[in-house]
């Protein structure tokens, strides 16, 4: 009976410090393929090139992990059986991998200098290492390892045949051995490759499922072949479909900065929700059962399936975004939205006392991102300066010469109101355009202007008169009146 192994999917990052909307995809779909299967999702930090090293980095990885709602089970900060968690602080664990080749014949020290690999490079036909020192001697070797040359240890690539592997993706992709060069496993420091590490790191850690960007799906048949070395069993390969972007004249290109935000972090500053930005993301190369949208994380959990995963480029496309970010806006309650926007508000209104639950009121449903509020909000810290030209408008049958008479009633009317309620302000404006045979907005029109001192408004006249109170309401409608004389 075959035993059915769990599930464990890893994030493998890179500490660079910033979260590309790549990587951030990555761990999203390494996490629902663990998740969606009841298996482990593992965190390991690969800092072993030193020259990318970015201090604080791994922190940028712990808070966006956390931010993003991914959490994993296994990681340099919540330990597990198969750690260390950090490339670094596996370092010793790969040479003896490496001697083992050796020892087998499918690897090779290679003493070639520096010097002499640069002019190969530059004269080679081969395009690489040119396997000088594949067929070395033992004595040759020996004499050059007691002389202390440095060296390198080479993979033993086989010279004909293919390699052929099955990505859950891709399909079958097949490569002619003699196209794969002789890489190098471990460096004259000692130290691992990356096409080393992965590999040995994802055989030891258990990974079932590895879960890459398909500029490795070229990488795959010398990973294949490292694993056959050892007579290791290969794992499932998820390799995911590019992310473009779209360019002004309707053509794609791979996703830069000047299509948009392209790293979580920016995306945030940007206004985008972390669970709109996830949604997002989770359907960015992948295909639900049904044509469902909107999902919450723990529904990705349950729904996400790797079949559903699509070869084909994936286009960020911002505008659906920034829809499914007011969907989001929008499905929130009238607190949650007032304790997100509160920072905005204040942003905008600074220490004025103006009540926040009205303010929601009038911005749930029309906001796309928080971070427009404090535009749409300012006029009630302090009246724009405005032209009359904007009490004139033909829809609403205003213009200079009506405006003055009508301003003027609807101010001695709302003087004389007790009561500055929202129902009160309606009644009483609403009676006058009964009474006068008006059109409501005929009235509404010049009152709210000169109450926010912008023809774009969230919320009508009653919500903004309500708002700024009696006393700088009455003082607005006021200025209006002077500005039409
Ligand atoms: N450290 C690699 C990267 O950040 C990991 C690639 C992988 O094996 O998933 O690109």
């Amino acid at each position: 009976m075959d035993v059915i192994k769990q599930v464990r999917t890893r994030y493998a990052p890179s500490p660079t410090g910033f979260m590309h909307v790549g990587n951030l995809r990555t761990a999203l779909y390494e996490y629902l393929i663990a998740k969606s299967q009841g298996g482990a999702f593992v965190l390991r930090i690969e800092d072993t090139d030193r020259e990318r090293y970015v201090e604080g980095a791994v922190d940028v990885i712990y808070d966006t992990l956390k931010l993003a709602g991914i959490s994993h089970d296994e990681g340099p900060d919540v330990g597990g059986d198969f750690g260390p968690y950090v490339q670094s602080e596996r370092k010793d664990m790969y040479l003896p991998y490496a001697e083992q080749l050796i020892k087998e014949g499918k690897a090779y020290r290679c003493f070639c200098t520096k010097e002499r690999l640069e002019e190969l490079a530059q004269t080679s036909e081969f395009g690489g290492y040119d396997r000088h020192c594949r067929d070395l001697s033992e004595e040759e070797i020996a004499q050059k390892l007691k002389d202390g040359e440095p060296y390198v240890i080479r993979q033993k690539m086989p010279l004909e045949g293919k390699t052929t592997f099955t990505d859950a993706v891709f399909g079958e992709i097949t490569v002619d051995n003699s196209e794969l060069q002789d890489q190098i496993l471990i460096k004259t420091d000692g130290y691992p490759t990356y096409n080393f590490a992965n590999v040995i790191d994802d055989h030891t850690m258990g990974i079932t499922h590895v879960v890459r960007g398909s500029e490795y799906l070229s990488s795959t048949p010398k990973y294949n072949l490292l694993y056959d070395a050892f007579g290791w069993e290969i794992p499932t390969y998820v390799h995911l479909p590019l992310i473009m972007g779209k360019n002004e004249d309707g053509s794609v290109s791979k996703l830069s900065k000047r299509h948009g935000s392209t790293g979580f972090e920016d995306l945030i500053k940007d206004g985008y929700l972390p669970e709109a930005i996830i949604n997002y993301i989770a359907l960015l190369g992948w295909c639900p059962k049904d044509n469902k949208e909107i999902f919450t994380m723990k529904e990705l959990e349950e729904s996400f399936f790797i079949e559903g995963i699509s070869k084909s480029p994936a286009v960020f496309d911002y505008d659906k975004l920034l829809w499914m970010n007011a969907e989001y806006i929008k499905a929130m309650s009238d607190e949650e939205f007032t304790e997100r926007a509160t920072p905005y508000y204040r942003e905008a209104l600074g220490d004025l006392e103006i009540d926040y639950s009205k303010l929601t009121a009038i911005l749930k449903q029309r906001t796309e991102k928080f971070t427009d509020i404090p535009d749409k909000i300012r006029f009630f810290a302090e009246l724009p300066e405005y032209d009359k030209e904007l009490f004139v408008n033909k829809k609403s049958k205003t213009n200079l010469e009506n405006s003055p008479a009508l301003l003027q009633e609807a101010y001695d009317r709302l003087r004389a109101l007790d009561d500055w309620s929202y129902d009160s302000l309606h009644d009483c404006l609403i009676n006058m355009a009964v009474e006068k045979e008006l059109k409501n907005g005929t009235v509404l029109w010049g009152v709210r202007i000169a109450a926010a001192g912008q023809k774009v408004t969230p919320g009508g006249a009653f919500e903004i008169l309500e708002l700024l109170g009696r006393e700088e309401a009455l003082k607005r409608i006021e200025k209006g009146l002077e500005k039409l004389k």
